[in-house]
């Protein structure tokens, strides 16, 4: 740890704004409320301008921008860059490059703009509040958004739009209702406060707290409470190991509106390209996981014992060399559906660039498509029976 001389600079505009927003927000909002009251509608314009804050920041800033998680019409882009800037998280350029270096050299202390190995409060808000080495600006990373008219408009103007889309919202509704105050305090300050600090969750809180069922390669974790407050970015485990897919929270029963809004985008051609990883892929790394946690107990001589205990000696040598033969013959089965799946998906892709290339051949082709689906599923189906089975063994060493 540094010491207090040793320490950067203090950036002193993002220190002060970060505190003296939440200062205000934390005294105002309760002294209006006790004094005064906020009505239902006040609450209402809150969520909705938060609501579109936050979705301008996971669907804009971190899918479509830092990821290239699908391709967005001009008149999206525009509304998410707006929405965005009312953030107050700097520009998409600045903020996109940061966030690919996080997820290159993620957990790095001295790579990783927000690493989550130097503490809870460093990676939620003290990379931001001094001028530390890793968090500079680098655009090195992002020669693609620099070719982006909309992204270069906004990281040029980027102040002043900022700063018009935290004051207009309030002050139109301020001039329609006569309430200027209760607007400001709610849906200006709160607004903002919420809005810096869900996001800055999913930088502390997704990299400390939460299940890894994908990977235990980074810190990342899924956190369905994270989820809950950043419209879907809580599933972190998922997202650093599959970070080009347009949805975070994979499963149906998932939380993640973001996923559902570029969804329903995609339907009137505002979002398209959408990317996702393939079922099968998913799975298999569901798969490894829980292999590698079960070879993890195996190798946890208290659980051992307590088991030895339990079913005696002589069953237990029998039971150790059973599982431990499963556990091998698993992981081979694994390595063969994984190369049996990629060879066939490799045919199946190349049969579709075939029937669009050639429409003489597309009755075979059709059908060629057709098998290699069909195949593509029941290979999906065995790694999900085996993932019940691994699922099952990693349970029993409870
Ligand atoms: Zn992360
Ligand atoms: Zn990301």
């Amino acid at each position: 740890m540094l010491k207090s001389e040793q320490k950067p600079e203090i950036v002193w505009p993002t220190a002060l704004m970060l505190s003296i927003t939440a200062l205000v927000a934390l005294i105002s909002v309760p002294w209006y409320q006790l004094t005064i009251g906020f009505e239902w509608t006040h609450w209402l314009a809150f969520f909705l301008f938060a609501a579109s804050n936050g979705l301008a920041i996971t669907a804009g800033y971190h899918r479509l921008w830092a990821h290239n998680a699908y391709k967005a019409h001009p008149i999206l882009r525009l509304l998410l860059a707006l929405f965005g800037a009312a953030s107050f998280q700097n520009s998409i350029l600045v903020w996109s490059s940061q966030h690919r270096r996080h997820h290159r050299f993620v957990d790095d202390n001295d790579k990783d703009p927000y690493s989550a190995n130097r503490g809870l409060w460093f990676s939620h808000i003290g990379w931001l509040l001094r001028k530390y080495p890793n968090g500079r600006d680098d655009f090195s990373n992002a020669k693609d958004l620099q070719r982006d008219k909309i992204v270069m408009w906004q990281h040029k103007y980027y102040y002043l739009i900022a700063l018009m889309m935290n004051f207009l919202p309030p002050l139109i509704m301020g001039v329609l209702t006569g309430d200027y105050l209760a607007y400001f305090l709610l849906m200006g300050v709160l607004r903002l406060v919420y809005s810096h600090h869900t996001t800055f969750l999913v930088n502390s809180l997704a990299h400390a707290w939460g299940r890894r069922p994908y990977t235990n390669e980074n810190t990342a974790r899924d956190n369905g409470f994270v989820s809950l407050l950043t419209y879907g970015e809580g599933y972190h485990n998922y997202h650093h190991i599959f970070q080009n897919d347009y949805r975070n929270g994979v499963r149906w029963f998932q939380y993640d509106p973001t996923k559902w809004l570029i969804k329903a985008c995609s339907w009137v051609g505002l979002s398209y390209d959408l990317r996702s990883t393939p079922k099968f892929k998913i799975r298999q790394a569901m798969v490894a996981r829980q292999l590698e946690l079960t070879r993890d107990k195996l190798t946890n001589q208290t659980l051992l014992n307590t088991i030895k205990q339990r079913i005696g000696a002589i069953e237990y040598a029998n039971w150790m060399a059973t599982i431990e033969k499963q556990i091998e013959s698993e992981h081979q089965q694994l390595t063969e559906l994984l190369d049996e799946w990629k060879c066939t998906h490799s045919l199946w892709m190349t049969a579709k660039r075939e029937k669009i290339a050639e429409a003489r051949q597309s009755m075979q082709t059709s059908l060629d498509l057709h098998n290699l689906k069909q195949k593509l599923k029941d290979l999906e189906y065995s790694v999900v029976q085996q993932y019940r089975r691994v699922s099952y063994v990693n349970g029993v060493l409870a």
